[in-house]
């Protein structure tokens, strides 16, 4: 009996349980209408270079500045990233190894604030993210985090507002950038705050970062200190983040008036060895091959397109009498307030989980009810856009989420909306 590795026997025989786990999952994926707005279908070569021996090595540390021999492709291929994300956003600095988003946040804050700093950012009931402040999380229990909301009449971000709590409270880093805002965010506004207060300006732009790389959504660059970003969203890459700046601090001086450091060095730092060890090349290949995706022109009208749907959903959505949040989108993603139709945010996810539609239940702002089920549902056009549907197919689409939110407790009408969704996705083969 042989104890080396079988290196060409494929899943399908080697373990046909989770060979048969993966099928399932790839039909789900394909059969339904996937409209979560933070998920995105990547293209086969990203899924190859996942998949491929980058896997194996072990680089702790730099390009070129590493703990470990044998790195001179890994090197190349991390460069390559660097270059391509630079140049997609026009950044001055790149760091593309951290694991994911939420562990980007905490290397930034880990680079530029010690414990009990003050920081500003939108609270998670409102559109902002756990790890911008939320209790349960580590950034609002190491930091001290003022939150800052939606105006509860426009339901959008009141830039008077946000300076007056910024000056109020001298915060020394000010988050902008959000899960659930459906609206295009003032980034300039922000860094001018910012710079105004004597703080950083930090811009998390996970869920838009396709939008602005695809120049559908205003940037963040030059102004903005550090932009942190997932690459799994509407950058349709690997599951993944990274972090770009300037490279200089400019409130050295003021915060860390010893050191020599610019951000650059200090997010560097603060990633490995502050908070990760080995970096995960594979998905550093496979980030490389996103970027280059998104630095064709093609992109560009694939990001437009993210936006048109959305908004054709959201027409299609309010002729059926759904309230959107703040009356529309501007982006990838449509805020459904479901209250005045007196069904859960739980029903509705239920219901149109039942119909091959899936959506993610979410507390609105001001929100009466729980986060365990909120009053209503998110949902965005990044997947879909992925496979070519356009605003023809959205129009279809709004309607069906309209007959199963009204009618969640009649199977029959779930049934038959299920049916047409099947023959929809039918038409939009994925991953052959
Ligand atoms: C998705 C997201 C994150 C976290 O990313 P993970 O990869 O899930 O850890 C952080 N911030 C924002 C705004 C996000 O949308």
């Amino acid at each position: 009996m042989t104890f080396a590795k079988d290196f060409s026997t494929s899943i399908t025989s080697a373990d046909p349980i989770v060979a048969a786990l993966i099928a399932a999952e790839k039909k789900r994926q394909h059969d339904g209408l996937e409209m979560i707005p933070s998920e995105s279908f990547p293209s086969k070569a990203v899924l190859e270079a996942l998949g491929s021996v980058f896997n194996n090595k072990y680089s702790e540390g730099y390009p070129k500045k590493r703990y470990y021999g044998g790195n001179e492709f890994v090197d190349e291929v991390e460069q390559l990233a660097i270059d391509r994300a630079k140049q997609l956003f026009g950044a001055e600095h790149a760091n593309v190894q951290p694991y994911s988003g939420s562990p980007a946040n905490a290397a930034i804050y880990f680079a530029l604030l010690e414990r009990g700093d003050k920081v500003m950012g939108m609270s998670l009931s409102q559109g902002g993210h756990l790890t911008h402040g939320h209790s349960v999380n580590f950034s609002g229990k190491y930091y001290s985090f003022s939150q800052y909301g939606v105006d509860k009449e426009t339901e959008q971000i009141d830039m008077d507002a946000v300076r007056k709590m910024a000056v109020a409270e001298q915060p020394k880093m000010i988050i902008s950038g959000y899960t659930a805002y459906p609206r295009s965010i003032d980034f300039k506004g922000f860094a001018e705050i910012a710079t105004e207060v004597g703080a950083y300006s930090m811009v998390d732009m996970s869920h838009i970062a396709g939008l602005i790389a695809g120049d559908s959504h205003p940037s963040p660059f030059p102004f903005t200190d550090v932009v942190m970003s997932t690459t799994h969203k509407t950058l349709c890459g690997p599951r993944g983040a990274m972090i770009l700046s300037k490279k200089d601090d400019p409130l050295r001086e003021k915060y860390h008036p010893e050191s020599k450091l610019g951000i650059a060095q200090r997010i560097d730092k603060a990633v490995f060895p502050g908070l990760q060890g080995g970096p995960h090349n594979h998905a550093i290949a496979a980030k490389a091959v996103a970027f280059g995706e998104a630095l064709q022109p093609s992109f560009k009208i694939f990001a437009k397109q993210i936006v048109k749907n959305a908004q054709a959903l959201a027409v299609s959505l309010q002729a059926e009498g759904l309230r959107l949040v703040s009356g529309g989108t501007d982006n990838h993603l449509l805020l459904v307030d479901l209250t005045k139709l007196g069904v859960t945010g739980q029903q509705a996810e239920t219901a149109l989980d039942a119909a091959c539609i899936t959506v993610n239940k979410n507390t609105v702002p001001y929100d009466v009810r729980g986060p365990f089920d909120p009053s209503g549902i998110r949902l965005g056009t990044p997947a879909l856009t992925c496979r070519g549907m356009k605003e023809q197919e959205m129009q279809d689409i709004g309607k069906w989420i309209g007959t199963v939110v009204k009618n969640w407790n009649d199977p029959a009408a779930i049934e038959k909306v299920r049916s047409s969704v099947m023959d929809l996705t039918k038409q939009y083969q994925m991953y052959e």
